[in-house]
């Protein structure tokens, strides 16, 4: 199984266990053209499955924040077992001490000695501060501001707008993604930040722009640039990055454009929920052996037609909703984490 591949990790909350195993492979370029007949119909119900979700509750880009956040209320009893681990994460505001720490897998884990982005720099601003979601392993902070002066040397944008990275000792959030854990997965806006220092309501009020045509075919070539092709190059040929997820229209973008070394177009995947900001996931970090990574995709490039044909088919573009809800699964518990999750949870905050 390969529920990794799911990087907003919706798959793994919304659907039960059999159909994660019997769907879950379809999601590696391979399996999809070994046994496509057979996992297409199950992939367009997941989808619906899945878009209804991340109209209901997914957390993006495009969402809104809050100038004025209310603190989440103490929880009337934070050791019930039953309680979602999601609850207890959120209400940690500052990470664990001590050195980083990565424990488990993209979408079950957590991260000890996580280090902030800061909010500015030279080529880079954070948004939607209200979240809380600026935290990252420091190969990830360090990632992030390299790949952000890169977008101002290689592709002339003033720089570039940081979305979610992680919560402070990351664990599962209570709202969006079930991926973005263990501070090795960061969502990048595709609108290149401004030329000014935004303020505190556009940061959170700020929308984020749609790459994508009506028609959910291409990309929109006004808002869509030769730029962007730069800027998710020269993540793609960061070593440590192992993925980058994006909406499919975007990837055959860059699949026609791409000129000279086009290696780097196998680690740009297709995926849900990429029509405003993409997303990068770092392999695991040398040496660390509690961080639960993924194998590496094929090396091919994705970009026969093929590789499309589910994406743009009929059910994907314009899915209708499931006829039958489906039923909520209750969250995830800390008991149910990698036991050394609890002692990140409980550890002394970093100073701040
Ligand atoms: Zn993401």
């Amino acid at each position: 199984m390969r529920l990794w591949d799911d990087p907003v990790g919706k798959l793994n909350v919304v659907l039960g266990a059999s159909a994660r195993a019997a769907s879950a492979p379809a999601m590696g370029y391979k399996s999809v053209s070994m046994s496509r007949r057979r996992i297409v119909p199950l992939l367009l119900v997941m989808t619906l499955v899945v878009i209804k979700v991340l109209a209901a509750n997914g957390a993006l880009a495009q969402d809104k924040g809050s100038v004025n956040p209310k603190p989440l209320p103490p929880l009337a009893n934070p050791n019930d077992p039953k309680i979602g681990a999601k609850e207890l994460f959120a209400r940690k505001l500052l990470p664990s001490k001590g050195p980083a720490h990565v424990i488990g897998s993209y979408v079950k884990g957590c991260i000890g000695g996580a280090e902030q982005m800061p909010l500015n720099g030279d080529t880079w601003q954070v948004m939607r501060l209200s979240r809380n979601r600026n935290w990252g392993h420091p190969d990830m902070i360090a990632l992030i501001k390299r790949l952000a002066a890169k977008a101002h040397k290689d592709a002339g944008w003033p720089g570039i707008l940081v979305g979610d990275i992680g919560q402070p000792r990351g664990g599962p959030a209570l709202s969006g993604h079930a991926s973005h854990q263990i501070g090795l997965d960061a969502d990048i806006w595709l609108t290149p930040m401004p030329d000014h220092r935004l303020s505190r309501e556009e940061r959170e009020e700020m929308s984020a722009v749609m790459m994508v045509r009506d028609d959910r075919l291409d990309i929109d070539p006004r808002v869509f640039t030769p730029s962007h092709l730069l800027v998710l190059r020269d993540a793609a040929q960061e070593p440590a990055v192992q993925r980058i997820f994006v909406n499919p229209a975007i990837k055959k973008a860059l699949c026609r454009e791409a000129k000279g070394d086009r290696s780097w177009l196998s680690k740009i995947r297709p995926w849900w929920g990429h029509d405003y900001h993409f997303h990068i996931r770092m392999r695991c970090p040398a040496g660390a052996s509690d961080c639960q990574g993924q194998p590496s995709q094929s090396e091919d490039e994705g970009c026969k037609p093929s590789e499309f044909a589910y994406w743009f088919s009929e059910g994907v573009l314009h899915p209708k909703p499931p006829a039958v809800p489906p039923k909520p699964k209750p969250p995830m518990t800390l008991a149910q984490m990698p036991a050394a999750c609890k002692a990140v949870l409980h550890a002394g905050d970093a100073k701040p």
